[in-house]
């Protein structure tokens, strides 16, 4: 992963460990690897903390090349879980491959293929931006040229600037350019817009969305919906330790086939009863929700209905439940 052993944090798994070379079987198991579509392969994934079980069988596959996206209330384990797979913490059961070895035993040619964006910073503050990513290009065999990754993270302008004086925005994103400088194939980001603006977020993205243009793998955390839903090829969705819904921003929680939602204004003098579908009221007054798996049917009905009567059927939406509405169903709390 990333450079220096004193920049490793938060895990129980020793620097000595760490940052040990193995000598012979890495060429072969790294080529072997790379035929290889699977970049991450957990199975029955456990992690207890004083008896307290946080991780309890979590089996997850990443695929090369895949933006892959975990969520999760707070507490659910999605730390715990990534900092196994990146060999910062030692499990305490299941099997964990991460690009084809298990992380807990990996070596230093291994930490160089995989990128790391932690929830805290790690820029320095009295080097500048590329004085930083030239001291972290140092640690890696094969870095990526250091105006590449400022361009990369479009930080282009702050290049001469010194780490106390970037906001907190570009701060992260120099953390991204860290987690990128040596040309990993795996890239974990944890949560890598909390903060930014609406714009910075979208160039964040596309920044990400770039990565997987170049053919990285990405895992991403994040607690913001709308950034699952514009990146993620797929999501899992962790809960008190266990995963339970798997699917691609669309089909996640059986989204695709949830009915939709049609929603408007009641005709002037018109109630909820005198509709000729079921319908309830919403909180916005006057406004009525019918739920409908056959949509253009029932619109059709809906319109013949309305036209027959010369009724004006008011700010009408039609809408799959939000990605945000399954998440929630998921996640919900047991009564
Ligand atoms: P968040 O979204 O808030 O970052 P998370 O999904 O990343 O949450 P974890 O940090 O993995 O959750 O924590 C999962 C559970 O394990 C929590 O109940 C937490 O209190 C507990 N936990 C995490 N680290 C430790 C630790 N070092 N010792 C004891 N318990 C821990």
């Amino acid at each position: 992963m990333y450079g220096p052993p004193q920049q490793v944090g938060g895990g129980d798994a020793s620097l000595s460990d760490q940052w040990r070379v193995d000598a012979a079987p890495v060429a072969a198991s790294a080529a072997a690897d790379r035929e290889s579509a699977l970049v991450i392969d957990v199975a029955g994934l456990r992690m207890a903390y004083d008896g307290f079980e946080a991780v309890r069988g979590v089996d997850l596959r990443v695929r090369r090349g895949e933006i892959f996206t975990f969520l999760g209330p707070n507490g659910a384990g999605k730390t715990t879980t990534v900092e196994i797979l990146e060999g910062h913490r030692k499990r305490t059961g299941g099997e964990v491959r991460v690009l084809g070895e298990d992380p807990q035993h990996a070596d230093r040619r291994w930490r160089a293929r995989v990128g790391v964006v932690l929830q805290s910073s790690r820029v320095e503050r009295e080097l500048t931006v590329r004085e930083c990513l030239e001291l972290y290009a140092g640690y890696y065999p094969k870095p990526r040229p250091v105006r590449e990754v400022i361009k990369l993270v479009g930080l282009e302008k702050k290049a001469e600037a010194r780490g106390a004086q970037l906001s907190g925005g570009q701060q992260r994103r120099l953390d991204v350019a860290l987690a990128l400088i040596g040309d990993p194939e795996l890239v974990f980001l944890d949560e890598p817009t909390t903060g930014f603006d609406p714009s910075a977020r979208r160039a964040a993205w596309e920044m990400i969305a770039g990565l997987r243009e170049l053919g990285k793998t990405i895992f991403l955390t994040t607690h913001y919906m709308d950034e699952a839903e514009a990146l993620a090829d797929r999501i899992a969705v962790l809960n008190a330790g266990v995963i339970v819904a798997e699917g691609t921003p669309s089909t996640l929680g059986g989204r695709n086939q949830a009915a939709y939602e049609i929603s408007f204004g009641l005709p002037d003098g018109v109630t909820v009863d005198a509709l000729p579908f079921p319908a309830r009221t919403l909180s916005e007054p006057g406004r009525v929700l019918i739920e409908s798996t056959e949509v253009m049917a029932t619109l059709h009905a809906l319109a013949g209905w309305a036209i027959e009567r010369g009724a004006e059927v008011g700010d009408l939406r039609v809408r799959r439940p939000a990605l945000e509405d399954v998440y929630l169903a998921l996640t919900e709390p047991a009564a």
